[in-house]
């Protein structure tokens, strides 16, 4: 049997982290993988994430089974977090999954379940694993233009274009915010008017939020998802608590069902329920015991929304002065763009062979498409990008 397995493509994010570490040079950066790194080039376990460890290892009696939605109050507390009050409790089915990348791929397998014939609707780009995971299950995926080339912010009219040619029953996947891989992400006003696409074609909302937090603030990065879950008959919703907690490896996340209709709720709550036993019965619970204790806790609470605005602003300052550096040292606005987007990427919209010349010539390290993890930057270090960016011709 296992002569006929293939070999499959090797993650390209992962293929590079591999690189960087082989790199002798002592002056490398690497703007890679997506995780959140403090100026040290730490991803430290958040104060809050510490000190609820510690309640729950001396509090826990337990380590029997959850149930198969995972703890009905990390629910809770996460749909709050994430929805506030724009959406009545009884209108939202909700389970623990493990990560975001859990809760995607249970609702691409409800999609399916549900409508075997609905495409997926995928901003060019998007985070690469949503289309490996559709294309695992054998779910038609439709790339709708989003990244303006030109500009680097959102092709808002080529999307709509785009978004106009599916048909009713299809799903529309978006980013709630801090859009991976670009940084470019729609205002308000373009949000509405994507809301009334989806509405007035009986199209289906996804929205997948992995980094709220990290852009404008909780609540801003939480409004446009606010907006279509109260405004769409219905929609899924894919919550990831890795990058705002912290918690990456705790495998931490959560998927929404958000109808109109109330008298629904039951039999979507009972679908994601199947759906989690069926993959993996009980989902985890370190990561969603550790949030919960958090969100439950003014103390912990007021403590990691103080260091989750750490981090923002931290990002916030970086992209700052690399723009501002690239504006010095190139003597034009057209880097204006990075201070414009919002999370932990931004893409440089550099060609593949000058992403190479970063890495071959000045040790930086980025993904391919030229996305840059702002994060990987110190200020010590974008004075270094910036030169590098502009002696290879970006
Ligand atoms: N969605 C997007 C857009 C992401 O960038 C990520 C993290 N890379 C995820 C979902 C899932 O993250 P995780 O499974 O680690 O929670």
């Amino acid at each position: 049997m296992f002569e006929n397995l293939k070999p499959q493509p090797a993650d390209k994010i992962l293929a590079l982290m591999q690189m960087y570490r082989d790199d002798p040079r002592e002056q490398k950066i690497d703007l890679g993988v997506g995780v959140y790194k403090n100026a040290q080039g730490v991803t430290p376990v958040m104060r809050a994430v510490k000190a609820a460890e510690h309640r729950i290892w001396e509090e826990q009696q337990t380590k029997a089974y959850t149930g198969l939605a995972g703890d009905p109050a990390y629910a809770d507390a996460m749909i709050t977090l994430i929805l506030g009050t724009s959406v009545p409790r009884a209108n939202i089915a909700a389970v623990a999954t493990p990560g975001g990348t859990g809760a995607c791929r249970q609702a691409f397998e409800l999609i399916r379940m549900a409508n075997p014939s609905a495409r997926v609707f995928v901003s060019n780009p998007t985070w690469p694993n949503h289309i490996s995971i559709l294309n695992y299950l054998g779910i038609e995926t439709v790339a709708y233009r989003y990244f303006d080339e030109e500009t680097r912010g959102v092709d808002f009219d080529g999307m709509i274009e785009d978004l106009k040619t599916a048909k009713a029953g299809d799903v529309v996947l978006l980013h709630g915010c801090c859009h991976n891989p670009t940084g470019a992400n729609l205002n308000m006003v373009q949000w509405q008017e994507v809301v009334n696409l989806i509405n007035d074609r009986g199209l289906v909302a996804m929205i997948d939020i992995a980094y709220q937090g990290f852009g404008d603030g909780l609540n801003e990065d939480a409004q446009a998802t606010r907006l279509v879950a109260s405004s769409v008959k219905e929609c899924l919703i894919a919550a990831s608590c890795s990058k705002n907690f912290g918690v990456y490896r705790e495998r931490t996340g959560l998927l929404m069902a958000v109808s109109a209709d109330a008298g629904q709720t039951a039999l979507n709550q009972g679908t994601l329920a199947f759906l989690n036993r069926q993959n993996y019965s009980f989902p985890p619970d370190h990561g969603a015991r550790v949030v919960t204790t958090i969100l439950m806790d003014e103390g912990l609470r007021a403590d990691w929304m103080a260091e989750l605005e750490e981090v923002r602003l931290s990002m916030l300052g970086l992209r700052r002065q690399l723009a501002d550096e690239l504006q010095r040292l190139s003597g034009s606005d057209r880097f204006g763009f990075l201070a414009q987007h919002r999370g932990m990427f931004s893409r440089l919209g550099a060609a593949p062979e000058l992403v190479e010349k970063l890495r071959v010539e000045h040790g930086i390290y980025m993904v391919g498409d030229s996305r840059m993890n702002i994060a990987g930057l110190n200020e010590a270090t974008v004075p270094i990008l910036a030169k590098a960016i502009v002696d290879v011709g970006v």
